[in-house]
């Protein structure tokens, strides 16, 4: 048995893994879902379920079309202020980690007005500025955030409630994870490789009266609104990745929706910042206290060589890609919704053991 704590593309429920494997294999006499037009019966079933799953599932209300794209979270970096930045108007950015300066630097490039209404930089992103913390423009047509910061470990666990600015939230690493206020939300989006499925599909949940903004110097595949008027077939959509991400939609429907797949991610983070916290110091989290991610849990060795060490036994005891974000060094563990407790469990039993052969 192993654990694959990987980053992203990331670990699957292994159940969804075998019916991926089922639906695909090679069976003569057959076509599998992969081999068959986006215009046809048997992916448009898939397609529509997927869609009214992920609404009921996510409790997405009818004011907010869903989208499939593809392109990445880092294509919506681009999208978002080139449909939703009018001319004159500027875009608030909380800078969160290098993802954030990323979706940042696009606005730059586009030529769009934009401010950072705030930044933890100068603390190593090691935290998320509390609401008090921003200085946010109360015209802004939006405000950018990042939910969860991947190569950080750290997460905002409260979605700041900014009056009339909706916010544009980059959920990349904690997409239907746990429950959203869509209500302070103005368009969410995130790839579906780490807690919802495999590389390709990029899912966007925006409000629609957003699809106004858009300037007629927008290419087509460019506008949200091509997607939402389409549903979002305007062209072939990732087929392959909409139909994993059904499998997985079921996989969280039968596990009780997404307050209890919020409510077992909780308690897999908790097990393993415990072994962190419990460690006396052998083991420190990157992150501030208050701003740990249930996502990544990162932390730091007292050198790098013992670091390079804990990531190659734990490799060999069957605990995969725990090495940490090149920029941070030091141990990530990925505890994406399909990590099961039990992989939590065996990482905290290795670092207690290689703590004390190593203490
Ligand atoms: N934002 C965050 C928070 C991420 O973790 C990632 C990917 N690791 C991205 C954006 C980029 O996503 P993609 O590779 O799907 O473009």
């Amino acid at each position: 048995m192993v654990y694959n704590f990987s980053p992203g593309p990331a670990v699957l429920p292994f159940g969804v893994r075998e019916e991926i494997a089922a639906a695909v294999s090679c069976s003569p006499g057959d076509v599998s879902i992969i081999e068959s037009s986006h215009r046809g019966k048997a992916y448009g079933a898939v397609h529509a379920e997927a869609m009214e799953v992920c609404r009921r599932l996510y409790a997405v209300p009818d004011n907010m079309a869903i989208l499939f794209l593809q392109g990445g979270a880092t294509l919506q970096f681009a999208m978002v202020p080139q449909n939703l930045v009018r001319p004159g108007r500027s875009a608030d950015y909380v800078i969160t980690g290098s993802w954030a300066q990323k979706a940042l630097a696009e606005a730059r490039i586009l030529g769009v007005g934009h401010r950072v209404a705030g930044s933890s930089e100068d603390r190593r992103f090691t935290g998320v500025p509390t609401q008090q913390e921003l200085d946010l423009d109360g015209g802004a047509e939006y405000a950018h955030i990042t939910t969860n910061n991947t190569i950080y470990g750290t997460q905002a666990h409260v979605f700041p409630d900014l009056g009339g600015v909706p916010i544009a939230a980059d959920m990349s690493s904690d997409l239907l994870s746990r429950p959203v206020p869509w209500d302070r939300i103005g368009i969410a989006y995130g790839g579906a490789q780490k807690n919802a499925g495999v590389a390709g599909l990029t899912v966007v949940f925006i409000r629609e009266e957003l699809l106004d903004r858009e300037s007629s110097s927008t290419p087509t595949p460019l506008r949200y609104s091509t997607y939402a008027n389409s549903d979002s077939l305007y062209n072939t959509p990732p087929v392959f990745a909409v139909f994993c991400f059904l499998l997985v939609l079921r996989w969280i429907d039968r596990q009780g929706g997404l307050p209890a797949v919020a409510s077992a991610n909780g308690a897999k983070a908790a097990r393993v910042y415990e072994a962190v916290d419990q460690s006396g110091g052998f083991y420190r989290g990157y992150a501030d206290v208050p701003s740990r991610s249930l996502m990544n849990v990162t932390y730091n060795l007292r050198n790098a060589d013992l670091e390079l060490r804990f990531v190659q036994e734990a490799q060999t005891a069957g605990l995969l890609n725990l090495a940490g974000h090149r920029s941070v060094g030091g141990v990530r563990a990925s505890l994406y919704n399909a990590m099961p407790l039990e992989g939590c469990e065996a990482l905290a039993d290795f670092m207690a053991d290689f703590a004390r052969r190593n203490g």
